[in-house]
C-alpha cells in the first residue's frame, strides 16, 4: 500500500532499519524486527549505502520484511549512480511488491572529483522526478532537516530544496533526527508558509552510548542541547553506557510525548537495530 494512503492513521510508529553487514547478523536482526512489530508500525524503512555498497543486503531485508507483512519502503541513494543502476534497484522493488521509496542524495564519497557536481541526479529533487516519471506506482518520500542540512548555504535555501523535493513529487518528508523539538515545529511552520502541506513526519533516535551519539552526531550534523550533552556525559561517569542508555530513553519519551500532543502526525524512531531500547520507550510513552 503506498504509505500516503495510510498516513490519516494517526498517530503512528514507524520504523528504520539498517541491514546488517554480516549474515550471521541476520538471525538477531530478524528476532529484533519481528519483536518490533508489536508496535503496529504502520511502515519500516530500510537504509542503502551511497553509492550502492550495500545494495544487495537493502533488497534481502526488504524482502523479508514484505514477507513478514510489513509494509517495507527502502531507501535509494542517487549520488554518483548512474540510470541504469537506479533503474535495475527500482525493477527489483518493483518485483519484490514493494510500493515505496525514499529517496535521497547520499553523501558523496571524498573521492569524488567535483563532488557531486557534473551528475545526472546531483540533487534528490532529480532522484524524485526520475521515480515519478518512470515508475509512476511508487510512493516516494523525502527527508527534511529540522536543524538544515550541514552543507546547505542557508535555512531559507535548505527549506526551499526540501520543498523543491516535494513539488517534484514527494508525498511526504521524514526528519533526520533532532533534539529539540522547536526545530522540528519550526520547520514545519516554515514549510507550510511556503505552501507545502505534506505530512511531515519527524525522526526520533534514542541515545543508546555517547559514542554512539558522538559519531553519529558526527556524521549527521544533527545539533544537540548542551544540558542533554551535560546530562549524557554526567550519566556516562557515573554509571557508564547503561545510565546513558536511561537518560536517552527518559529523553526520547519526552520528545514523542511533546510531538504527538502538539500534533506531529507519528514517529519515525531510528531504531539502530535495537529491539529492548525502542520497546522500552513505547511502553513509557504509553498507548498511541
Ligand atoms: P538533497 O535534498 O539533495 O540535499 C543535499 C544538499 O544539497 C542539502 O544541503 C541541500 O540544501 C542542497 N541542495 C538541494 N538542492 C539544491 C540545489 N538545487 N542547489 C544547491 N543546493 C541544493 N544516506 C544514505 O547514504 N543512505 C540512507 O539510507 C539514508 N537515509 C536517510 C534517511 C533520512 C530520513 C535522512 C534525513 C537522511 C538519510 N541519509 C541517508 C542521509 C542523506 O543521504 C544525507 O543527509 C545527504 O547528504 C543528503 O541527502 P538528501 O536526500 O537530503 O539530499
Amino acid at each position: 500500500m503506498k504509505i500516503i494512503t495510510a498516513l490519516p492513521r494517526r498517530p503512528f510508529y514507524s520504523l528504520e532499519f539498517f541491514p546488517p553487514r554480516e549474515e550471521k547478523a541476520l538471525p538477531a536482526f530478524f528476532n529484533a524486527v519481528a519483536k518490533l512489530k508489536a508496535l503496529d508500525p504502520l511502515f519500516a524503512s530500510v537504509t542503502y549505502g551511497a553509492g550502492g555498497s550495500t545494495r544487495q543486503n537493502t533488497l534481502n531485508v526488504t524482502a523479508r520484511l514484505v514477507a513478514m507483512g510489513i509494509n517495507t519502503m527502502p531507501h535509494l541513494t542517487c549520488v554518483g549512480a548512474s540510470r541504469a543502476a537506479l533503474t535495475s534497484f527500482l525493477l527489483s522493488l518493483r518485483e519484490l511488491g514493494v510500493e515505496n521509496v525514499m529517496a535521497l542524495r547520499g553523501d558523496p564519497p571524498k573521492d569524488m572529483p567535483g563532488g557531486c557536481r557534473n551528475q545526472d541526479f546531483p540533487y534528490a529533487a532529480d532522484l524524485v522526478a526520475f521515480v515519478r516519471r518512470f515508475f509512476p506506482e511508487f510512493g516516494v518520500a523525502v527527508a527534511g532537516y529540522p536543524g538544515g542540512h550541514p552543507d546547505a548555504p542557508t535555512f531559507r535555501e535548505d527549506r526551499l530544496f526540501t520543498k523543491n523535493k516535494i513539488d517534484a513529487g514527494a508525498e511526504f518528508v521524514v526528519t533526520q533526527l533532532f533534539f529539540d523539538v522547536r526545530e522540528y515545529f519550526e520547520m514545519v511552520e516554515q514549510l507550510r508558509a511556503m505552501g507545502v502541506q505534506k505530512p511531515i513526519v519527524p525522526g526520533i533516535l534514542p541515545v543508546l552510548s555517547l559514542n554512539s551519539v558522538r559519531r553519529i552526531l558526527g556524521l549527521c550534523g544533527a545539533n544537540i542541547p548542551g544540558r542533554l550533552y551535560l546530562a549524557l556525559e554526567e550519566a556516562h561517569a557515573k554509571g557508564g553506557d547503561k545510565a546513558v542508555r536511561e537518560v536517552g530513553v527518559e529523553y526520547a519519551v519526552r520528545q514523542i510525548r511533546r510531538l504527538l500532543d502538539s500534533g506531529a502526525p507519528g514517529i519515525h524512531l531510528y531504531t539502530l537495530n535495537q529491539a529492548a531500547t525502542c520497546l522500552s520507550i513505547a511502553e513509557a510513552v504509553g498507548p498511541l
